[in-house]
């Protein structure tokens, strides 16, 4: 059955008008020693409505569906996330009326399912993150709606040519840097979308720039970079927004530049320094970013390199408030997170 043209009209209508409601996100200069000759950015996308990077998916994947005739009115929208995405996908199922179903793992942070109800989303809860695909299949195919499947489609549903995608958008804020060329830009890789989406546009503008990704302890996405292998499974991570227990679709090793395992004490002291250092609190796979961006930044300095180096500031750090925010909570993970933090400060002092 076709879905209404004109709800389809008008549906995208609402999606686009999202976009024209909101400003770029940020584009942060993250002070390092300044003898290093390497610029350091995170692009704030905790600014986005609906708080993390996920909001430009969610839409894009809305949209996806809409110009594919999957998405119509009464249509039930499913989705197997760590949770980001299910918050921003609520809120657009929400803007076009639509029911909404996030299947996430049990582990995922209490806020999030707040946020998630909050938009009028209801969350299934599954013992782990492997289970979370079959679940939310099978609940669209039951309800008879359909599964926006980020992990399949994030590489196919975003415009990596421009359309204002992310890639388009550090390009044009870099434009009055004194290294306006990014040498690296780095990030995680949740669906690997938004390295799939950076590393194309780079290749498309004709840029010299890079790409690098960070991969949290018990994710595959190393080892599969690594390997060339895309049988590798894994526990899974424990950095929520980052790291997988199976290759995804829409991770493209064959664009990525660089794939580094960062512990997660690491990624979590290095969260608590970007909240210092830039007085915006973000979730850990923020710190992630930022110990792959302080090593290739100590690359660059060996080799006696200048340049500069963008990540991104992927979600707010009050979804945390009760986990990696909470000294009680890491210390009880089993983290250790001074000697990391040490680290990282003694080489932020220079
Ligand atoms: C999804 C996500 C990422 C990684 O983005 P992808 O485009 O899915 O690879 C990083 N951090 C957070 C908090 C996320 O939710």
């Amino acid at each position: 059955m076709t879905p209404d043209r004109r709800w389809i009209t008008e549906a995208i209508r609402e999606l686009k008008a999202d976009s024209t409601r909101s400003a770029d996100t940020h584009l942060l200069r993250f002070p390092v020693p300044s003898d290093w000759g390497v610029d350091l950015y995170f692009k704030d996308e905790s600014s986005h409505p609906t708080g993390s990077l996920k909001h430009r998916l969610a839409k894009s994947l809305f949209i996806y569906g809409l110009v594919g005739g999957r998405i119509g009115a009464g249509t039930t929208v499913v989705e197997a996330s760590s949770g980001s995405t299910a918050v921003s996908e609520a809120y657009f199922a929400r803007m076009l009326g639509l029911d909404f179903v996030a299947v996430m793992a049990a582990s995922t942070s209490r806020r999030k399912i707040e946020l998630i109800e909050g938009y009028g989303g209801r969350c299934v809860l599954v013992a782990t993150a492997g289970e979370v695909y079959a679940e939310a299949e099978r609940i669209a195919r039951d309800s008879g709606g359909y599964y926006l499947d980020q992990f399949t489609n994030a590489a196919v549903a975003t415009d990596w040519r421009g359309n204002n995608n992310i890639a388009c958008s550090i390009f044009e804020q870099m434009a009055g840097e004194r290294h306006p060329e990014p040498a690296w830009i780095v990030s995680g890789a949740g669906t690997g979308g938004t390295t799939a989406t950076i590393a194309r546009y780079a290749r498309y503008a004709g840029v010299a720039t890079r790409v690098a990704v960070g991969d949290p302890e018990g994710s595959v996405f190393e080892e599969a970079w690594r390997t060339g292998r895309t049988d590798v499974t894994g526990r899974g991570s424990r950095i929520e927004g980052i790291g997988r227990p199976r290759v995804e679709l829409s991770f493209l090793p064959s664009v990525i530049d660089w794939v580094q395992t960062v512990p997660d004490a690491a990624s979590i002291a290095a969260m608590t320094v970007v909240s210092d250092v830039l007085g915006r609190a973000p979730g850990p796979s923020t710190g992630t970013n930022l110990v792959v961006a302080l090593d290739l930044a100590r690359d660059m300095v060996a080799r006696g390199e200048t340049g500069s180096i963008v990540t991104l500031l992927c979600d707010g750090g009050d979804r945390y408030s009760d986990t990696y925010y909470d000294a009680g909570w890491v210390a009880a993970q089993g983290f250790d997170v001074a000697p990391p933090l040490a680290a990282l400060r003694e080489r932020l002092a220079g």
